[in-house]
């Protein structure tokens, strides 16, 4: 690894001007458990390092019933493991972090940094967009509100300008009769990234046994996290049905653009996001029916 200068701003107005200042030769480093990474494999070398740890507005995990759930940009894997407030809200959340990397990418590692890295093999992603979160970005002229799917631009790519800082993310609090499943499947190890990793989420109306609105979002089988959209159409508006459900996976498994890989062939992808859909969605059927006010 090259030399870089380390730098520590205590306010995320100090970062972004610091990122203004030094354009391309400077980076965010925030758990650091994937950009050392790429410093170490010499693909990149940033002449400065913005360290945002020492931020105090970037932390912190906050409910509010009308608002929902905000997670500071800062907060890492294991803090969402934890959270006795996450495991009484959002338990999906919890529950899936305890599969997500190892412990020590978990201690170190932020929902910022993961969502800020686009990689595509991660699991908040999909998630995150099936809850329809949005998250906040900061710059040096100001902050602005966006989708988490706005995000996502390709591999590797987000639509965060140079200078800008993801800050938070917030979750709005699920309506009522929502429910949701999330499966995550790694072909090799347990700790390895995901080889595919499937959301499917349904709000029902007041009968509990007609979807009002459908997401399926797929990760890791595109260059960004994808939702299933005509999937998500077939479900919609009708009476919750395995032979609709079955339709719809086969719908998903055409609409992914999963590329040949040490985890799996194209194929293989294709026919497993078919077989993950028909397994997650009765699953989220019944939490959906079942909704005590937490998903
Ligand atoms: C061995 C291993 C296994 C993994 N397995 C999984 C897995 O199973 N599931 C999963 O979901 N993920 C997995 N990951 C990815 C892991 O979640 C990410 O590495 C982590 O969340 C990145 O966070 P970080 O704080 O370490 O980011 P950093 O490494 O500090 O930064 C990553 C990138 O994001 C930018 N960045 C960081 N924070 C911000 C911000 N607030 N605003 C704008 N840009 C920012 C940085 O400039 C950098 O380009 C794995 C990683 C490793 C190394």
């Amino acid at each position: 690894m090259k030399n870089f200068e380390y730098l520590e701003p205590r306010s995320v107005q100090e970062a972004c001007q610091l990122l203004r200042q030094h354009g391309e030769e400077a980076r965010i480093f925030a758990g650091g458990t994937s950009l050392s990474i790429v410093m170490k494999q010499g693909f990149f070398q940033p002449k400065y390092l913005v360290n945002i740890k020492k931020i105090p507005d970037l932390t912190g995990i906050r409910w509010d019933p009308k608002r929902g759930l905000t997670l500071g940009a800062l907060v890492t894997h294991r803090e969402l493991e934890t959270s006795p407030l996450i495991q009484e809200t959002f338990p999906i959340l919890s529950q899936i972090e305890e599969d997500v990397a190892n412990i020590r990418v978990r201690v170190m590692g932020t929902v910022g940094g993961n969502l800020a890295y686009a990689e595509p093999l991660t699991d908040l992603p999909q998630i995150l967009i099936a809850l329809e979160a949005s998250i906040r970005v900061a710059g040096p002229d100001g902050d602005r509100t966006m989708s988490l799917e706005e995000l996502f631009v390709d591999y590797y790519e987000t639509s965060l300008r140079p200078d800008e800082i993801l800050t938070e993310v917030l979750v709005p609090t699920p309506p009522p009769r929502t429910g949701i499943e999330y499966i995550r499947f790694s072909s090799s190890s347990v700790i390895d990234k995901p080889c595919l990793g499937t959301a499917v989420r349904f709000t029902l109306e007041e009968d509990l046994e007609t979807v009002r609105t459908a997401r399926v979002v797929l990760g890791c089988v595109a260059p960004t996290p994808l939702r299933a959209r005509q999937a998500e159409a077939l479900l919609e508006g009708k009476r919750y049905e395995v032979q609709r459900v079955k339709e719809a996976a086969a719908f998903a498994s055409r609409e992914c653009k999963p590329v040949s890989d040490l985890r799996g062939s194209e194929a293989y992808k294709r026919e497993m996001v078919r077989v993950l859909v028909t397994r997650a969605a009765p699953r989220a059927f019944e939490k959906a029916r079942a909704f005590r006010g937490q998903v």
